[in-house]
C-alpha cells in the first residue's frame, strides 16, 4: 500500500456522501485497488514462473523523471538481457486498440468505455527509461482478468495474457549479457518517491472542512467514536479502544501534512476539554516549538494495518 493509495481509502471513507466528487473518489480507488491486486499477481507470478538464467530484479511503482514531470511504472524488469516495462491492466470486457487515431476504449455489458490508452503508456515509460538509464527498453501490455478480451490488438507494443508473460519475457532475453542489473537498480532505486496526494486532494477538491470528522469506528466505518470513561465507544455497534484516535491523526497527517493546529485537533478527534486533548495528543502528537501547534509522530505502519483489515 504506498502513500497515493492510503490517501484514496481515506478519502472514501471520510468524505461526505453529499461531496461532488464523493462518486468519482469511490471509483477511482476501486480501480487503484483493482491495479494493486494485478500488479501483486503478476509480480508474483513472475517470481514464481520466470525462469532467466542471470540477475533480474523486478521494481515496483518506480517514478522516472520525464520532461518537466515524471512517468510512473507499475512493474520494471531488470535484467542482464534485458530491460522491460510491464503495463499492468486488470480490466474485463472488450478491448479496442484503435490503430489509426490510437485511443483505447473497451465494452463492458454493451456500454462503451474510453480510457487511456495503454499503449500511449508504454510508450511515455520505454521513452522514459531509455532517456534515464541510457539502454534499450522493452515494453509489454499484460491482461491478468480472465474475463478481458482484446477484439483489436494494438500495433506498436504486445498485448499477453499473465499466463503467458514469462514465456514472452523469456524470450525477449535470449541473447547475450547486456546490462549491469545491479548498477541500473541502484540508479533506479536513488529516484526520490513522488506525492501525488497533494494535487489529487486539490483536484477533486478535498479540504478538511469536506470530511466527516472524529475518530472512526473501525467496524462501522461510517461513524464516529465518543470519548467516555477514558475510552473510545461506538454507540452504534459497542467498540471500544483506548488508542483509536491513533489512526485519525495518522490519517491526518497523511492528508495534510504533521503539523496539526491544536484548534483543529479538537475537531479532528471530536473532544472538548482540554485535558482529555492534551492526554490523547501527548505520545503521538507532541506539542512542538511553534505556539498552538503540535507535531503529529508518523507511523505509516498504523495506517497500512487500518486498512488493510478494511480491504482485505
Ligand atoms: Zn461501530
Amino acid at each position: 500500500m504506498n502513500d497515493f493509495l492510503l490517501v484514496q481509502m481515506i478519502a472514501a471513507e471520510r468524505l461526505q456522501t453529499i461531496h461532488e466528487s464523493k462518486h468519482t473518489v469511490l471509483s477511482e480507488l476501486k480501480n487503484s485497488l483493482a491495479g494493486v491486486s494485478g500488479e501483486q499477481r503478476t509480480a508474483a507470478l513472475l517470481n514464481r514462473e520466470l525462469d532467466l538464467t542471470g540477475d533480474s530484479v523486478l521494481l515496483r511503482d518506480v517514478n522516472i523523471p520525464y520532461k518537466d514531470g515524471t512517468v510512473q511504472i507499475d512493474l520494471l524488469l531488470v535484467h542482464s538481457e534485458c530491460i522491460c516495462v510491464l503495463e499492468v491492466k486488470n480490466m474485463i470486457g472488450d478491448f479496442y486498440f484503435d490503430t489509426v487515431n490510437y485511443q483505447f476504449h473497451r465494452v463492458v455489458d454493451g456500454r462503451r468505455e474510453g480510457m487511456r490508452n495503454p499503449e500511449a503508456q508504454v510508450h511515455r515509460a520505454i521513452k522514459a527509461v531509455n532517456g534515464f538509464l541510457g539502454v534499450p527498453v522493452h515494453g509489454v501490455i499484460v491482461l491478468t482478468s480472465r474475463s478481458g478480451k482484446v477484439i483489436e490488438a494494438p500495433k506498436l507494443y504486445p498485448v499477453v495474457s499473465l499466463d503467458y508473460l514469462p514465456f514472452h519475457l523469456e524470450k525477449l532475453a535470449n541473447r547475450s549479457e547486456l546490462f549491469d542489473v545491479a548498477k541500473l537498480t541502484s540508479k533506479l532505486e536513488k529516484l526520490p518517491p513522488q506525492n501525488f496526494s497533494k494535487s489529487w486532494l486539490m483536484r477533486h477538491q478535498i479540504g478538511f472542512d469536506s470530511l466527516r470528522l472524529g475518530v472512526t469506528c473501525p467496524t462501522c466505518r461510517t461513524c464516529s467514536l465518543i470519548w467516555q470513561g477514558r475510552k473510545w465507544h461506538c454507540a452504534a455497534c459497542g467498540f471500544c479502544s483506548r488508542n483509536a484516535h491513533e489512526v485519525t491523526l495518522q490519517e491526518y497527517a497523511l492528508l495534510y501534512g504533521r503539523e496539526l493546529d491544536t484548534r483543529l485537533a479538537y475537531q479532528l478527534l471530536g473532544v472538548e476539554n482540554k485535558y482529555v486533548l492534551y492526554r490523547l495528543l501527548e505520545k503521538s502528537a507532541p506539542k512542538s516549538q511553534k505556539r498552538g501547534k503540535r507535531q503529529i509522530v508518523e507511523n505509516r505502519e498504523l495506517l497500512r494495518d487500518y486498512f488493510s483489515r478494511v480491504y482485505r
